[in-house]
């Protein structure tokens, strides 16, 4: 019997089994991941922003956990030696509008402790020249970093404490005793004392096996990237990110420099069409039946008809993806858009047709279990395990 099970090899699981181990060291852990090794999703295929909390609601789980997993995963980066860069991020408003809404996201940062500096047009193109806007917001404490990197050294962690780690292990039941919880895993069954689930497009389904209504479904939006030809590795110092329209705080492709020197724009969001569908052509039936008999995430489709095609389009032809990037960065052409893998996003919606905005966490007697965390959660990784820890420790201390 292990004291502890954990399932999820993405970064909150790492994170979450480090903490555990480190507070615990003589209980007994297991980590359970379906894949044949770590961050094979979310944590592996994403923007590798480190974020300094720009643009969430003060004081909600996402605010504090951005703005408290900025400073932990750059000193925990620091503590194990990898590669992370402070470059910083520049908002930029290319329109009267996003002017008006730049002024917003300027209190919003205020109100969530960062600090940041008011660009004007002609400063923005003194430390930008490739970028063309009529002004923009400098915010220092944004970084870039390899999350799998960083999910890769917390597993490692776990394991020299004496957690053990088991990939290609794939959970397909739970039940939930009065002592201990059991995980099937097609064939195998383990218990635990206590279970913690970080199962990141699947949540919804693993919550469901303990016998749980979540109250949402995950709905997976993909994120498709382009990366730039090596010519262009210096065309920008830092993060370049739209002002976002606050009804969809996240559309808008931004050009992300990268850990390993390259630049790449985007992601969009375009709804996958199987949970783990990273291309056009990964489809699911039964995933697409679900999402298509589920009424929260039908109201979302039906709500934003207009720019979810107009995102499909683009997704599609590449010249519209090439003109949302052109409105900051007008020298790019068509040719400097070269292939790179997407990601998908795992994004919880409530049966009334609402995205959960914040992290979301699900609790039973016996098991602390992550519902919704799309990004800053990567950033986020090292709060929410502490968060999901002190969970524990209230599971355990009764
Ligand atoms: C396109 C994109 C861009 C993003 N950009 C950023 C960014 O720049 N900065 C940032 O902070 N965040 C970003 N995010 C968000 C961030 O990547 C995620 O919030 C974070 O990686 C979530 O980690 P996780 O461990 O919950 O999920 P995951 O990494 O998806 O891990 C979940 C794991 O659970 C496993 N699993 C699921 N079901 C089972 C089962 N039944 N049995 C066993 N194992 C199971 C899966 O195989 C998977 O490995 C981005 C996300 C996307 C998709």
């Amino acid at each position: 019997m292990y004291d502890f099970i954990i399932i999820g090899g993405g970064i909150l699981g790492m994170s979450t089994a480090m903490q555990l181990k480190q507070a615990w060291p003589d209980k007994r852990m297991l980590l359970v991941e379906k894949e044949a090794g770590p961050a094979r999703h979310q944590t592996g295929r994403n923007s590798g922003v480190i974020h300094a909390g720009v643009y969430y609601t003060p004081g909600s789980h996402k605010a504090r956990f951005c703005l408290e997993g900025n400073r932990a995963t750059k000193a925990f980066c620091e503590a194990h030696g990898i590669a992370y860069d402070s470059c910083g991020k520049l908002l930029v408003a290319t329109s009267e509008l996003e002017m008006r809404r730049m002024q917003a996201l300027w209190e919003r940062t205020a109100a969530n402790g960062l600090e940041r500096e008011w660009l004007s047009a002609e400063q923005l193109a003194e430390r930008e020249p490739n970028i063309t806007g009529l002004g923009a917001i400098f915010v220092p404490s944004s970084g870039i970093v390899d999350f799998a990197e960083v999910a890769r050294a917390m597993g490692a962690e776990f394991e020299r404490l004496g957690g053990e780690i088991r990939y290609g292990v794939k959970v397909t039941a739970l039940e939930e005793r009065s002592g201990e919880v059991v995980v099937n895993t097609g064939g195998d069954a383990i218990s635990g004392r206590y279970l913690v689930s970080c199962a990141g497009l699947m949540a919804d389904r693993v919550i469901r096996m303990l016998g749980q209504n979540p109250g949402f479904t995950i709905c997976p939006f993909r994120g498709e990237y382009y990366r730039l030809p090596a010519r262009h590795d210096r065309i920008v110092d830092h993060l370049i990110y739209p002002i976002p329209d606050p009804a969809m705080p996240f559309l808008g492709v931004h050009l992300t420099r990268m850990i390993d020197g390259g630049v790449t724009v985007g992601p969009n969001a375009v709804l996958a069409l199987s949970r783990e569908g990273y291309r056009w052509r990964d489809v699911s039936p039964l995933d697409l039946a679900r999402m298509f008999s589920d009424p929260g995430i039908l109201r979302v489709l039906g709500r934003n008809l207009r720019p979810g095609l107009a995102e499909i389009k683009n997704s599609l032809h590449r010249r519209g993806y090439l003109e949302l990037v052109r409105q900051y960065c007008p020298s790019l052409t068509l040719d400097d858009l070269e292939p790179w893998p997407a990601g998908v996003r795992a994004q919880a919606v409530t049966r009334g047709g609402r995205l959960v905005d914040d992290f979301l966490f699900v609790n039973t007697r016996r098991s602390v279990n992550v519902g919704n965390a799309p990004s800053p959660a990567a950033t986020s990784a090292l709060p929410i395990g502490a968060h999901i820890l002190g969970k524990v420790r209230e599971l355990v201390e009764g």
